[in-house]
């Protein structure tokens, strides 16, 4: 039998930035609330977020983020138009955390520290007694007319249960998947997770020495001889493979054995440059082609390699430049192939794709539809968004959907009671 003194309204599992928003607002609401941790601290990933600086959100119109979460774009629609970005700025401003847009739309605090938006978040849960319970991790949960919640530190009862125990990337910082399981122990029915906004590894990659370098870039997906998509953006070269926002955002759609086509100076055409070179060619010839592909603003770490692998040699001069060099040069700086040896894994994954099936959860309450009094928030959920910022806010306003909701539910019994 549960201590009485563990009986709460609400049940929150995960200290995250979804379940500390959602414990700050049910609290406030008046209901009891305990928060059960498995770590020894609460917001193990929303430290690391940004570098830890923290991208907590963005800068545009709302709207506009709603097509940055792949499918999930109705799902996630009900929770961040009641929970805005202005929103969110406003609450961590209103608790003394200022933010500001970075010049590139991500919005950070003004301090550039993960750490003063987290204190920010438990000074809200404290002020309103949530409770907080560290290395307690959840085992096991059932209901009959309350949930009964086994956990390494005792049992508890409550009305209500938030899930947001995150998904399975990054799982150093405690998020290991076990609301999946929790989940389908209630009869939910989690779909296999897949780590998504992840680098990918190259075969026989050319570019290490280059690592580091970034580029505005075009990359067209192929697989089994057909195009599957051309998506442009910023490209990182890393030691093994590629990453940065053009591969983050898009790994979701691109698999092992894929064939990547990158047009390195994706914002300028090959046309251009093949007229440029040829320009030069004849008014400046004893120029270095070297020097040229660096004036039009390609690195010279890059331009070595890219030369060698073209078997160019380094000091070869525009006017010894022949055809054949020359289209083989623009082929591969346009038309770059290179074949995905694999994804990186969980370890190194920012986000988590898969999970709670959107179609077992109501969008506009966060609630399931298989089990009274269930709710989910955050990155448990079948949701992932673009890098940016849209990941926190849909963390954030997942959270507080669930609160406003789980509040509305308990209205009557709450009154009731004061
Ligand atoms: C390196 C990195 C950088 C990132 N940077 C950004 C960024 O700048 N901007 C952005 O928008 N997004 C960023 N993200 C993504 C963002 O951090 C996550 O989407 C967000 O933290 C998800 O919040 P959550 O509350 O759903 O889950 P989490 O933050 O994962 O929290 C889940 C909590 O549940 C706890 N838990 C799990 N299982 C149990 C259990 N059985 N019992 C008790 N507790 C349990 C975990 O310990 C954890 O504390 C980043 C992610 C990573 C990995």
């Amino acid at each position: 039998m549960e201590d009485v003194n563990n009986h709460f309204d609400l049940i929150v599992v995960g200290a995250g930035p979804a379940g500390l928003m959602a414990a700050a607002f049910a609290a406030e609401a008046g209901l009891s609330v305990c928060v059960l941790e498995k770590n020894a601290r609460a917001g193990m990933k929303l430290l690391l977020s940004g570098s830890g600086q923290c991208n907590l959100t963005r800068a545009d119109d709302i709207r506009d983020f709603l097509t940055h979460y792949g499918r999930g774009e109705r799902f996630v629609r009900s929770s961040l138009l009641n929970f805005t970005n202005t929103q969110l700025r406003e609450f961590f401003h209103q608790l003394g955390v200022d933010s500001e847009d970075r010049g590139d739309g991500k919005v950070f605090p003004v301090s550039r520290r993960s750490h003063d938006v987290l204190e920010a978040l438990l000074r809200c849960c404290r002020k309103s007694d949530v409770i907080i319970r560290y290395k307690s991790v959840v085992r096991y949960i059932e209901k009959d007319e309350l949930f009964r919640i086994r956990t390494t530190d005792g049992r508890y009862s409550s009305d209500f249960v938030l899930l947001a125990t995150g998904g399975l990337s990054y799982p150093t910082s405690g998020s290991t998947g076990d609301g999946y399981k929790l989940a389908a122990e209630l009869g939910h029915h989690p779909l296999s997770p897949y780590p998504v906004l992840t680098p990918v590894t190259i075969t026989s990659y050319p570019f290490s020495s280059c690592s580091g370098i970034s580029f505005y870039s075009r990359m067209e997906i192929f697989r089994d001889g057909k195009k599957r998509a051309d998506y442009r953006g910023d490209l990182l070269l890393t030691h093994k493979g590629f990453s940065g926002p053009l591969i983050l955002n898009n790994s979701r759609d691109i698999e092992k054995g894929d064939i990547l086509k990158i047009a390195f100076p994706g914002e300028r055409k090959k046309e251009d440059l093949q007229k440029a070179l040829l320009d030069e060619a004849s008014s400046a010839g004893k120029k270095s082609l070297k020097k040229f592909l660096t004036s039009k603003g390609l690195p010279e770490r890059f331009v070595r390699i890219m030369m060698s692998l073209c078997e160019i040699p380094e000091d070869l001069l525009l006017s010894q430049l022949n055809k054949k060099n020359r289209m083989i040069l623009l082929d591969n700086l346009f038309g770059f192939s290179a074949i995905v040896k694999s994804k990186d894994g969980f370890n190194k994954a920012m986000a988590t794709g898969g999970g709670i099936p959107r179609e077992e959860v109501r969008g506009k309450t966060m609630a399931s539809i298989l089990v009274e009094g269930l709710y989910f928030a955050g990155e448990v959920l079948d949701i992932d968004g673009d890098t940016g910022g849209y990941n926190l806010q849909f963390a954030f306003s997942s959270g507080k959907m669930a609160a406003d909701s789980i509040i509305r539910v308990a209205g009557a019994g709450l009154s009731a009671r004061t």
